[in-house]
């Protein structure tokens, strides 16, 4: 059965709410974690700017917007796919957000010095903020999720491209790459 629908907290429309998380701008809400979880708490991030540009060995800094979309204040933990070169800062660890309320932590990527096919190896071609060794982009994927129930979370990937790398014409490749996932269903 293919259940299409909407997600509940910013109304995009997902071709299967059971799975995965929602692609509206700044939202990235687990839905199925919506659907299970305690009603009543709600996240939703996302990266001011979805894509930066970086040179190797370089720290990349994003801003991720942290809302808060239930009804009462909550704590939310962050969690990283790639812990080697993804760090998060958060303006007061630990402290709960008001419902509604929006708050900005930092994210920053370790680009790799020496990025390309060789460098990155087979085993970086899983999730884990991981290189696509064919297209050159690297990823930092993160996922905040409420304390009190961490089946409610929400998901942002910050799309990173390695300056320098062109095409024949000069150009910085746009290849589309498939962009690593957390797993739809949430560990325990
Ligand atoms: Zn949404």
């Amino acid at each position: 059965m293919s259940a299409t629908g909407h997600c509940r907290l910013c109304g995009t429309e997902v071709p299967d709410e059971r799975h995965g998380y929602c692609e509206g701008p700044l939202c990235g809400a687990d839905l199925a974690g919506q659907r299970v979880g305690d009603p009543g708490v709600a996240v939703q991030v996302g990266f001011e700017r979805a894509r930066v540009a970086a040179r190797p060995g370089e720290v990349v800094e994003a801003r991720l917007l942290v809302r808060n979309r239930g009804r009462r204040a909550e704590r939310f933990r962050i969690r990283v796919f790639d812990t080697e070169r993804v760090a998060v800062t958060e303006p007061e660890p630990g402290a709960p957000i008001g419902p509604g309320a929006e708050v900005v932590w930092t994210v920053r990527y370790r680009v790799p010095r020496d990025p390309g096919p060789l460098a990155a190896g087979p085993a970086a071609a899983g999730p884990g903020g991981a290189a696509d060794a064919a297209s050159g982009l690297y990823y930092a994927a993160v996922r905040a999720e409420a304390v009190r129930d961490a089946r409610v979370g929400a998901a942002a990937v910050l799309d990173v491209r390695i300056r320098g790398e062109t095409d024949g014409a000069g150009r910085i490749r746009a290849i589309r790459a498939p962009i690593p996932r957390w797993p739809a269903t949430c560990p325990e």
